[in-house]
């Protein structure tokens, strides 16, 4: 079962061809900037999203490893993509709130944690990393 989503004044949409199971958070810091509250997001590889309206995407180089694309419109977030070759490069870390069915997705992981605002915590029982573990896991090994 495939799934839609868009941005906020629908310029850019996207189809996915699997239905995400999970979802993630990222308490960093550039997330928080970037989304203006936290960065709710589900991974997808790269073959599995269509995406429409992409000329009104508005690409932002955000490290030396990933980009963030918004639309150009209307500011919504759209998605985090690693862009360093390896494992991860190309795949999209859409934004959970572009869905426009999200039931049913849980979520399984917060990263940055040890960087979450006091003013907030989710609920439930989540695998947790911090900054240092992140950092650790994606060292490149010698
Ligand atoms: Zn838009
Ligand atoms: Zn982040």
């Amino acid at each position: 079962m495939s799934r839609s989503g868009s941005c906020l004044c629908g310029a850019v949409s996207y189809t996915l061809s699997e239905t995400p199971e999970k979802c993630g958070v990222c308490h960093c810091s550039m997330c928080r900037k970037w989304t203006g509250g936290v960065f709710v997001a589900f991974m997808t590889a790269p073959g599995t999203v269509t995406l429409a309206g992409e000329e009104n995407l508005n690409v932002f180089t955000s490290s030396e490893w990933a980009e963030r694309a918004s639309c150009s419109k209307c500011g919504s977030s759209m998605f985090y993509r690693v862009t360093a070759p390896g494992q991860e490069q190309g795949v999209y870390h859409m934004g959970l709130g572009t869905l426009d069915d999200a039931s049913g997705i849980t979520l399984g992981q917060e990263i940055f944690i040890d960087k979450k605002p006091d003013s907030y915590s989710f609920a439930g029982d989540t695998h947790k990393m911090t900054e240092a573990e992140v950092f650790a896991m994606f060292a490149p090994q010698d």
